[in-house]
């Protein structure tokens, strides 16, 4: 059996790769992934971090298009977190937050928490991922109703193609047909479709096709009766959909049936969170005011989990004046370390005006410059909102984005473009053939510039390899 003790050449030197591989697949079951496939092709070993880029152990220095996974905002390699972190560590590296106790990093988080959050939400519940925070949000959306004395109001909607994590709750409020098909999903939760214009909004405009999606709410809140309904929850921009950007007339209208029907409105801003889109959060650029924000990745940069809800003051006063105990928690709620890395990942955020830069700087021309991929014989509407974007690769280019012949999905030309994004140095995620970017909001103008230039070298290869 291998044995991860030899040294090999390049980076971080105390290992040898086959080994990590061979390791990795006799005892590593990694989420969403397929283990026989993994098995013949070897696990990439990354090793190391700076900036925006990566070092794999064959010592390829690898652009990071997606922030890790959608969190590492503030770039890799900064020092000031991990001396947060160990100084915690060193000072109180656990307490529980249970039986009336505190603790100091977590009582600071919370109080900043509440002080650039939008203003209706002065409390916070910590978990330790997205996936906590959204089963969190219906343990608290349902006692909230209960409490309220409308017992059966207990159906939460979601959108198809959603997602809001992979705890058992998290993946029901989700509408993602491959986990959905996999079974456990909880009961009391409705879908409707998402507001994705190349796919449903043939002979409409955006703005139009915005109002008749935010309609397929009201829809469904009239058919399973509004007094069985508790709430909505969707993302401000959709991500692991596929970097779904809904007209603007979407959102305000999402909010109106809301109140229409006093439905509790959820904003899962796990990735929307903390400066992604140009806004400290997303609802503030959707124009939304959310009873509950879910939010998790960004708060931290990923150093260390952390996630959570923001509770708006609608449901607080109830929960908290009317509530009693509240039958939840984690051991890990308010873990003094990981509000550590959080207070000092939102020091970074703020003192860098990292926000700013994405609304008016970096922001714009990561968006400019992703257009002009649009030239690309591959290359359908490519789009961005602050630091997320996506384009689609068909076989068939056309003026209106519904008019493009799709690829077969048999044909698997988004996995093979992502392919050649990772042999020309640039990790994109390949949702279908649509190919998505989400980059450190630290991204420089000339970074983007490096990292659009790949992305055209990719698209070149993966157009040779189709011809
Ligand atoms: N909600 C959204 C919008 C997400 O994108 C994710 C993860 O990607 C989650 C929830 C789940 O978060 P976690 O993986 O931390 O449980």
């Amino acid at each position: 059996m291998a044995a991860i003790s030899e040294t090999k050449t390049g980076v971080q030197q105390d290992f040898d790769t086959s080994a990590v591989r061979e390791l990795d697949s006799a005892h590593f079951i990694h989420p969403f992934t397929d283990h026989a496939a993994l098995a013949v092709k070897g696990a990439r070993v990354m090793v190391r971090g700076e900036g925006i880029y990566l070092w794999d152990s064959d010592d390829n220095k690898i652009l990071d298009g997606m922030s890790g996974l959608w969190c590492v905002n503030v770039g890799y390699g900064r020092t000031s977190i991990s001396q947060a972190v160990y100084r915690q560590m060193e000072t109180l590296p656990f307490y529980n937050s249970f039986f009336n106790t505190t603790n100091v990093p977590a009582v600071q988080l919370a109080t900043l928490l509440a002080s650039i959050a939008p203003p209706q939400f002065k409390h916070v519940f910590f978990t330790s991922s997205g996936s906590e925070a959204n089963d969190t949000n219906v343990r608290m959306v349902r006692r909230y109703w209960d409490l309220m004395g409308y017992k059966d109001r207990h159906t939460i909607i979601g959108r198809y193609n959603g997602y809001h994590g992979s705890t058992v709750a998290g993946a029901a409020l989700g509408g993602m047909a491959g986990m959905h098909a996999q079974g456990g999903m909880i009961p009391g939760v409705a879908h409707i479709g998402q507001p994705n214009y190349a796919e449903s909004g043939r002979g409409m405009t955006e703005a139009e096709f915005g109002i008749v999606a935010a309609g397929w709410l009201e829809e469904k809140i009239l058919d399973l009766g509004p007094e069985k309904v508790a709430a909505f929850i969707g993302e401000p921009v959709q991500g692991a959909g596929g970097v779904i950007i809904p007209p603007a007339t979407y959102w305000p209208e999402i909010q109106r049936i809301c109140d229409k029907y006093d439905i509790l409105l959820i904003a899962d801003e796990v990735i929307t969170g903390f400066g992604r889109l140009g806004t400290m959060f997303g609802s503030e650029l959707m124009q939304i005011k959310p009873d509950l924000i879910t939010f998790a990745k960004g708060v931290t940069s990923g150093y260390v989990p952390l996630g959570g809800v923001l509770v708006g003051s609608r449901m607080a006063s109830v929960l908290i004046e009317k509530g009693g105990d509240f039958n939840h928690g984690f051991t890990y709620s308010g873990h003094p370390v990981a509000c550590a890395a959080a207070l000092e990942n939102l020091r970074i955020i703020q003192d860098e005006q990292l926000v700013t830069a994405v609304a008016v700087d970096t922001g714009p021309y990561l968006r400019q410059k992703f257009a002009t991929l649009a030239d690309h014989p591959l290359v359908s509407h490519p789009d961005a909102c602050g630091f997320v974007a996506g384009l689609n690769l068909v076989r068939k280019k056309a003026e209106v984005v519904h008019d493009c012949e799709p690829f077969d999905s048999a044909d698997g030309v988004g996995m093979i473009c992502r392919g050649h994004m990772f042999s020309n140095g640039i990790i994109m995620r390949a949702v279908g053939d649509r190919m998505i970017i989400a980059p450190p909001l630290v991204m420089t103008q000339a970074q983007i510039d490096e990292m659009v230039g790949r992305i055209r070298d990719a698209l070149d290869a993966t157009l040779a390899d189709l011809r």
